[in-house]
C-alpha cells in the first residue's frame, strides 16, 4: 500500500546522525564520555540526583530489583495491564510477580487492588504509567511506606510526565525509562534508571557492569589503572556511547518532539469528541501526560462490530494500528507460572477488549493525521448500532 500510515516511526534527524558518526570517528564507541554526559543531562532534565544508563528498560527493571535486594522467595506486585517486561524482570530476579487489577479510566495499577495483593512475602511494587498517564502515586507511595516496600516505577511510557507537578523519575526510590525504538526518546535500544539515593546508585553501577568496582572507561584512560575487582555477581547492562550519542541529541529535541505529539493528540481529541461508539483517552487533573500512546476505546454498546473487527477495518483502510496491551494473564507463561486467568482481572480485561492504539509520532504529516481520523470516523459511522 503506497500511502499506508505506519503505526510508529522513530524521529531521527541529521543532528542524531552526525553525533553518531562523530562518535564512530572519536575512537570511543562503548560506555564512555557520551554515556556519562547523557546520564548527567538526563538527571538534570528529570531533576533526579542520579541517572544510570542501561542497555534496556527490561535490564533496568531487573537491575533495580537486584539493587533493592529482591530475590528468591520474594513477591513483587505489578499490573496485568502491561508489556511482559514489567513482570519478566521480577522472574529474572528470581522472585514471583503478583498481579493486581487496574483502574478503569487510566488502566494503571489500582491502589485498592494493590493493597489486597500484598502478603508477608511482598518486597516491592512496580507501577506502570500506561500510555504516559501517571499512576495514582500518592496512594501507591502511602501503601509502600506503611508496608515498607520499595517502589520501582516502570516509566517506559512516561518521559516526560508529571504527577501533581512533580516529574516522574523523582517520585520513588527508583524509576526506569525505556529508549526502545518506539518510545518518546529513542537510542534504538536503551534505558535509564533515576534515583536520589547514593547507595542505590552505587549498587546499580556495580551490578550493572559485571559487579566490577570501576568501569572500563575509568580503567583504560590515563587517569585510571589496569586494576579492578569483582565485588558482586553482576550483569552486563551498560549503554554504549553510540546509543548515548543518539540519546544526547534526542534529549535536546524532547520538548519539540513532545509538542508535536501534543498537536496530534489535540487533533484526535477534537475529531473524536461526541462520536457515538468512540471513547477518547482522558487525563486526570493531577496528571501531566507524556502521550506515548493514543489509546482510543470503542463502546461495544454503540457499535455492531467488536474491537478486533474495528482493528481489521482500520488496517484495511491503510492505517497501522496496535493494541496496548494483551493482559499478562492471556500469556501461557504467566498462566503456567502464576496460575492466573484473564477473568481474574476483570477491569484489565474490559479495557483490553475495547482498546485500539492509533499512530502517534512526531513526524506524522497533516495528511497522515487526517487519514487516521477519517478512517476511524468512517468505521464508527458505518457500524453504528
Ligand atoms: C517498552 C516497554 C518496556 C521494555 O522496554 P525495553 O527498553 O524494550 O526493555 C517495559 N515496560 C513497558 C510498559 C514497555 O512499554
Amino acid at each position: 500500500m503506497a500511502d499506508y500510515v505506519p503505526f510508529c516511526r522513530p524521529d531521527i534527524t541529521e543532528a542524531e546522525i552526525s553525533e553518531v558518526v562523530e562518535t564512530l570517528r572519536s575512537g570511543w564507541i562503548t560506555t564512555g564520555p557520551r554515556t556519562k554526559r547523557f546520564e548527567q543531562e538526563f538527571a538534570a532534565r528529570i531533576g533526579a540526583r542520579h541517572a544510570v544508563a542501561v542497555s534496556s528498560c527490561t535490564a533496568g527493571l531487573h537491575l533495580a530489583l537486584v539493587a533493592a535486594g529482591v530475590g528468591p522467595g520474594d513477591e513483587v506486585v505489578t499490573t496485568p495491564y502491561t508489556f511482559t517486561a514489567s513482570a519478566a524482570a521480577v522472574l529474572h530476579a528470581g522472585a514471583r510477580p503478583v498481579l493486581a487489577d487496574v483502574e478503569p479510566d487510566t488502566a494503571n495499577l489500582d491502589p485498592a487492588a494493590l493493597e489486597k495483593a500484598i502478603t508477608p512475602k511482598t518486597r516491592a511494587i512496580i507501577p506502570v504509567h500506561i500510555a504516559g498517564h501517571p499512576c495514582e502515586m500518592d496512594g501507591i507511595a502511602a501503601i509502600a511506606r506503611e508496608r515498607k516496600l520499595t517502589v520501582i516505577e516502570d516509566a517506559a511510557h512516561s518521559l516526560p510526565a508529571t504527577y501533581r507537578g512533580r516529574m516522574v523519575g523523582t517520585l520513588s526510590p527508583m524509576t526506569v525509562f525505556s529508549f526502545y525504538a518506539t518510545k518518546n526518546l529513542t537510542t534504538g535500544e536503551g534505558g535509564m534508571i533515576t534515583t536520589d539515593d547514593d547507595q542505590l546508585k552505587e549498587r546499580l553501577s556495580v551490578f550493572g557492569y559485571h559487579g566490577m568496582s570501576r568501569d572500563g572507561w575509568q580503567r583504560y584512560t590515563a587517569r585510571g589503572s589496569w586494576y579492578y575487582e569483582i565485588l558482586e555477581d553482576g550483569f552486563k547492562y551498560n549503554m554504549s556511547d553510540l546509543q548515548a550519542a543518539l540519546g544526547l541529541v534526542q534529549l535536546r529535541r524532547l520538548d519539540e518532539m513532545q509538542a508535536a505529539r501534543a498537536r496530534i493528540v489535540s487533533a484526535y481529541q477534537e475529531a473524536f469528541a461526541d462520536v457515538p461508539g468512540l471513547v477518547r483517552p482522558g487525563a486526570r487533573q493531577e496528571a501531566g501526560h507524556a502521550w506515548h500512546l493514543y489509546i482510543l476505546r470503542i463502546d461495544p454498546e454503540a457499535l455492531t462490530i467488536d474491537r478486533d473487527r474495528f482493528l481489521d477495518e482500520l488496517t484495511a483502510r491503510g492505517i497501522g494500528v496496535s493494541v496496548h496491551f494483551i493482559p499478562l494473564a492471556h500469556h501461557p507463561l504467566y498462566q503456567r507460572l502464576l496460575g492466573v486467568r484473564p477473568e481474574d482481572f476483570p477491569v484489565a480485561e474490559s479495557v483490553y477488549r475495547a482498546s485500539i492504539s492509533l499512530p502517534l509520532y512526531p513526524d506524522m504529516t497533516q495528511d497522515q493525521i487526517s487519514r487516521v481520523i477519517d478512517a476511524a470516523l468512517t468505521v464508527a459511522r458505518e457500524h453504528r448500532r
